[in-house]
């Protein structure tokens, strides 16, 4: 295959050509051979790597009603209406995100309503409650009925395992993220759930093998995780899951940390609070840190703490999306005197730590050019701008995600002869998309130099 036309780290009028899944040739009027796609002058630029992300919640999600952003009782039926229409009779819906500003306390009743000939259940904002309908219930047979469940109202408190446990609904499409996330640019994924088991691993493996999930996959997990033969995925670093309200102790950690070395495999540590990550930098310290040991977040980082992640080589994988979709509530929320040390970007790289950017989708974004755009101008939707000192220039932006999955915050993947052919072509030159970072920039995606979105 050859791409016509294209700028290459700044060259514009370059042809490149692809063979065996890499970059063979770049070079003015290469000679014809094979399929063409026409540049039109766009950059041509790596792929990005989200380097932290939650695959089958984004799935879960991208299958459900998402009523969060609903505005009224009619937009909730509309949405619900459309979802049951794309569905045979009898078949799950499920919803997220309703709150009671949105058309007061649901009830059974109500919800046989909105889908009479389908099986519905809505999940509140909090989490707390299910409302199901009556098809959904005549599917869940009395007898073992948890204390949670009002079957006359349809409410179900706290009982997601009671209800997963006896619902035969099929587990959500990888497909539509996968090419979802391909339409976004990305052709490398880092799934950071910690309750990735070999099964788990195997149905992402399998939807990698068959073109559902094109984008190369690495996998961290809580415990041991082998690779497939075929290398349908690599496996990365041990994924260790703080929990502010019961951090373990430092004993528990660092056995953690030194199963994770029995296996050969680097420590990537949830780090969202101020505590957790002064228990990391404890464990580190003690344990010792090694190339490749992550911090996932770095929510808060004092300025004291800037330069004890250098010390210890650790590298922050940050989410800039979380400045723009959570910036007001921390504005709110977060004590005036913490909030410099929010998602920090730019003062790290200053001080010399490695930082590579990632959606941690479904909890934010799945698009990166939202984390492009937040890391430049650190503007919440309510247009607050929060630290600002910790904005990056566009282009390093754009670097976050450019680096291997193995060496996230390491330096940016390049198009040159050699490299795998994992590819973004964008609409214009690379200033001018910059200029106006976005989605619909990304004219084609490759994988190994396979058409992944576009043509
Ligand atoms: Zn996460």
């Amino acid at each position: 295959m050859i791409l016509r036309d294209v700028e290459v780290e700044g060259r514009p009028g370059l042809d490149v050509r692809l063979e065996g899944g890499r970059i063979a040739e770049i070079g003015p009027r290469l000679a014809a051979r094979g399929d063409e796609i026409e540049g039109g002058g766009g950059a041509l630029i790596p792929g990005l790597c989200d380097h932290h992300i939650h695959l089958f919640g984004l799935a879960a999600r991208a299958d459900s009603v998402v009523l969060d952003d609903a505005a009224s009782a009619g937009e909730v039926a509309a949405r619900i209406a459309a979802a049951a229409a794309a569905r045979p009779p009898g078949a799950w819906i499920r919803a997220l995100g309703y709150h009671e500003t949105l058309a007061g306390e649901l009830t059974r009743a109500e919800l046989d309503r909105l889908a009479p000939h389908h099986r519905l259940r809505v999940q509140h904002q909090t989490g707390a409650l299910w409302v199901l309908n009556s098809l959904a219930l005549d599917g869940l047979p009395p007898g073992d009925d948890p204390a949670g469940l009002e079957r006359e109202t349809g409410r179900l408190w706290r009982g997601d395992a009671w209800l997963r446990a006896r619902m035969d609904a099929q587990p959500p499409p990888l497909a539509p993220i996968g090419r979802q996330l391909a339409s976004y640019g990305i052709t490398a994924l880092t799934d950071a759930s910690v309750t990735t088991d070999a099964e788990a691993a195997e149905r992402l493996a399998a939807a990698h093998r068959s073109g559902a999930l094109p984008q190369r996959l690495t996998l961290m997990s809580g415990g041991a995780l082998e690779a497939p033969a075929d290398h349908a995925f690599a496996v990365g670093p041990v994924k260790v899951l703080l929990d502010d309200h019961a951090l373990p102790d430092l004993d528990d950690f660092l056995s953690r940390i030194a199963s994770a070395r029995a296996w050969g495999r680097p420590v990537a540590v949830h780090c969202v609070t101020a505590a957790e990550l002064a228990l990391t930098l404890a464990a580190f310290g003690t344990a010792g840190a090694r190339p490749g040991d992550r911090v996932e977040h770095g929510g808060v980082i004092g300025a004291a703490a800037v330069g004890e992640l250098k010390g210890l080589g650790l590298t922050v994988v940050t989410q800039p999306a979380f400045i723009r979709e959570r910036g007001d509530r921390y504005a709110a929320q977060v004590d005036p005197a913490e909030q410099p040390d929010l998602y920090r970007c730019a003062s790290l790289l200053a001080a010399g730590v490695p930082v590579a950017a990632s959606s941690d989708a479904p909890y934010a974004s799945a698009d990166p050019w939202v984390g492009i755009r937040a890391a430049i101008d650190r503007t919440s939707i309510g247009g607050r701008v929060l630290g600002a000192g910790e904005a990056v220039e566009a282009a390093t932006a754009l670097s976050l995600y450019l680096g291997e999955a193995a060496d996230p915050g390491g330096a940016a993947r390049r198009v040159a002869v050699g490299a795998a052919a994992d590819l973004v072509l964008l609409d214009a030159p690379l200033s001018e998309a910059l200029a106006q970072p976005a989605a619909e920039r990304v004219r084609t995606t490759l994988v190994s130099g396979a058409l992944a979105y576009g043509g």
